[in-house]
């Protein structure tokens, strides 16, 4: 039975796999790796010996067509990125939209991300909330922040450390000084830490302590 699986992986502490995930990874026939590297070093800890390809946001339009050529020859394919949930601010929506196209079955397992922590961490209301990913670097950028700034949602934000300052000084500006942030740094590992105060206050604790690791930032507008 052709299938793909879409497969999260852990975002930091490798016992934050399940043992279905596992499973999976070992009874596939190929697993697509966001990096090859990274991910047969993974693998490897969970004694996954399997045939591992590259797909990423490089190759991913040029592997669609070979990678449905598999599925529809019966392949059971799972895909994988370097950490999370493929297709969450990372590679995936692709090949699942052209397998829908082609009727080839496709199953989600559910699993790690970052966006649910940060969320539940940061105590705003998680009954509604808005996933914005990055916010773009350059263009579109300013548009988009006008548009976030009539929206009274929480919003989460995927962010990096080289540009954490920058996004929080957009968003002093974009939105009220004293919006309440919640910052989630390096969740599930050693050095986990989440931040909560205003925008301001974080301006200044982030300029104290220089940003490292990886962010999400989960704001309330109001
Ligand atoms: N697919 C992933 C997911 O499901 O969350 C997201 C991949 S995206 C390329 C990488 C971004 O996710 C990072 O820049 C950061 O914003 C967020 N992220 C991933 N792991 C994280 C962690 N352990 N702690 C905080 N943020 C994390």
């Amino acid at each position: 039975m052709s299938k793909l699986f879409i497969i999260p992986t852990p975002i930091g502490n490798l016992g934050d796999i399940t043992f279905r995930a596992i499973d999976t990874l070992k009874s596939v026939d190929l697993i697509l790796a966001e990096d090859t590297r990274t991910s047969l070093k993974l693998l490897r800890h969970y004694n996954i010996e399997n045939n591992v390809e590259s797909y990423h946001m490089y190759n991913e339009h040029k592997k669609l067509i070979s990678i449905i050529e598999k599925l529809n020859s019966g392949f059971e394919i799972a895909l994988i990125s370097d950490a999370g949930t493929p297709g969450i601010s990372d590679p995936g929506f692709l090949l699942v939209r052209e397998c829908i196209k082609n009727n080839i079955m496709i199953e989600c397992l559910p699993g790690p991300t970052a966006l649910i922590p940060a969320l539940v961490n940061s105590g705003l209301p998680s009954d509604r909330f808005l996933f914005e990913g990055f916010l773009p670097v350059k263009k579109g950028r300013t548009k988009r922040l006008k548009q976030l700034s009539a929206e009274n949602k929480t919003i989460i934000f995927y962010e990096s450390p080289h540009r954490i300052l920058k996004t929080l000084n957009d968003l002093s500006s974009y939105f009220s000084k004293d919006s309440y942030v919640s910052i989630s740094r390096e969740l599930t590992k050693i050095h986990e830490e989440t931040f909560r105060g205003t925008i301001n206050d974080s301006i200044e604790y982030f300029k104290k302590k220089k940003p490292k690791g990886e962010f999400v930032i989960v704001f309330s507008p109001n």
